[in-house]
């Protein structure tokens, strides 16, 4: 399987180096040349597969250059066997034909662990084929470094340094990153806000002579190509549990850089029978404002109750850009360039061909807590903030009641107790089992100064080889 970027520029690359770009050269993402293609009968011979089965035969036709059957397999099996339930993404039901698929289950209680737990073990499969040594270096605002980080922790060939602002994360979020136990992890609070750290990282990429040529800088942001990937597997696995792919299904999902709706989309032109994908955004709602209106635009970042969603643009949005445009880099590449300076649109057709299967909601934090709480006094579950925008979202933009609607449950809610308290519940989301002692254990962090330099000389200085 090739993978060509969405801007037509950058020489077409192999799943390894894929894995280990990033961004490419010409400002692109990678996608896949040509999808692999399930025909009906065969998604159906899956039904009753465990989670790492079915991860196997929708996966392994984008690596299958890269790894023998029998390796991959086993990575499979690892990931996800840390996820505290049995069942990985277990779905639960709200009303008739509306269901959560709860994908809070792993180590740090949100779905990014999906793709990160996978991530870190592709990594350090690939770069200890290739004897090589990678340095991740990514910034944080607190709720996505931790996932990264639990990827990471048993790979040899990996050292990662996370940034976040220092004494501008929760303590929760603190001790998820600087708790995790290992040598190459590395967690430096930066005495400045969290635009400095990401600018700092993203300097870095720019000029990596700090690392004296010895080990490559990696990237696990969103738009990295084997996080989506590893995101198609649960659409299938929540439609065949529900009586796909003989029904179609429809998703809700809880988006900002549209990395996990995106995946929803593939598992479409994989074969998949999906109706419906429901972007439900916060007040960033640069994609809502897109999908009914057809007008992209950029505005200013507003802090919602829902964090990991506080976006001014969605990366990932690029390549869905490319298909409605014939997969024309070109097209891609000037409808960008206008866009950064103010506002674009798309031909009606494509448009039009976009809202045959998208629709959207904006949900803000008032409504998000009126969700939590109706929905606890009717269920006795608990959204957290990110969900209950899905939820919201899902209810207001469905098509058609026949057809099963799915939200995606993309945090536990114990993640974000402060949108639970504002929505009037008296109750405490607790923390699950595993992660009950997290006050008691022990942290590690280097508290630096805002300044590159010292960043980097911190970095060069602890990376395992160094
Ligand atoms: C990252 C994240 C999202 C948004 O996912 P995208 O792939 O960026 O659209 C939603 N909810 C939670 C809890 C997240 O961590």
């Amino acid at each position: 399987m090739r993978y060509i970027s969405t801007r037509g520029e950058a020489p077409a690359l192999g799943f390894e180096d894929v894995l280990l770009t990033g961004l490419a050269p010409d400002g692109g993402l990678y996608v896949p040349e040509s999808l692999p293609h399930f025909n009906l009968e065969e998604i159906r011979s899956w039904r009753g597969l465990s989670y790492a089965e079915l991860a196997f035969n929708i996966m392994y036709p984008f690596v299958e250059e890269a790894i023998p059957e029998a390796d991959f397999r086993q990575m499979l099996d690892e990931t996800y066997g840390v996820f505290a339930h049995k069942a990985v993404a277990p779905l639960v039901q709200l009303d008739t034909n509306e269901w959560v698929l709860e994908l809070f289950r792993g180590p740090t209680l949100a779905f990014k662990d999906f793709a990160l737990q996978l991530l870190g073990r592709l990594l350090d499969y690939v770069l200890g084929k290739r004897q090589e040594h990678a340095v991740i270096m990514g910034a944080t605002s607190g709720d996505t470094g931790s996932a990264a980080i639990e990827g990471c922790r048993r790979c040899e060939h990996v050292d990662i340094f996370i940034l976040h602002p220092y004494q501008r994360v929760s303590e929760v979020q603190r001790r998820q990153m600087t708790t995790v136990q290992g040598d190459n992890i590395h967690n430096i609070a930066v005495r400045g806000n969290f635009d400095d750290c990401q600018r700092m990282v993203k300097e870095s990429f720019g000029d990596q002579s700090f690392l004296g040529g010895k080990a490559r800088l990696a990237a696990v942001n969103s738009i990295n190509w084997a996080r989506i990937m590893a995101q198609i597997v649960y659409y299938f696995h929540a439609s065949l549990a529900l009586g796909g792919p003989d029904r179609s299904m429809a998703f809700s999902v809880p988006t900002g850089n549209f990395g996990d709706i995106f995946a929803g989309y593939l598992a479409k032109k994989m074969g998949l029978p999906v109706s419906q994908l429901v972007i439900a955004t916060n007040k960033n709602d640069i994609l809502h404002r897109f999908m009914s209106g057809n007008k992209y635009e950029q505005h200013q970042l507003e802090h919602t109750l829902s964090p990991s969603m506080d976006i001014m643009v969605s990366s990932n949005f690029e390549r869905l850009l490319f298909d409605l445009h014939g997969r024309d880099g070109q097209a891609v590449k000037q409808l960008l360039e206008n866009a950064a300076k103010g506002p674009v649109s798309i031909e009606d057709y494509r448009w039009k061909s976009a809202r045959k299967l998208f629709d959207s909601a904006a949900v803000d934090d008032k409504t998000t807590c009126d969700t939590i709480r109706e929905v606890y006094e009717q269920n006795e579950y608990l959204l957290d903030p990110h969900t209950a925008i899905g939820v919201h979202a899902a209810r207001a933009c469905r098509r058609d009641v026949q057809v099963p609607m799915i939200t995606l449950g993309t945090a536990h809610p114990a993640k974000f107790p402060d949108a639970i308290t504002d929505s009037g519940l008296t109750i405490k989301p607790e923390l699950p089992a595993h992660m009950a002692d997290l006050f008691e254990r022990e942290e590690r962090y280097t508290v630096l100064d805002n300044d590159r330099a010292s960043v980097q000389a911190f970095i060069a200085e602890h990376w395992k080889n160094a």
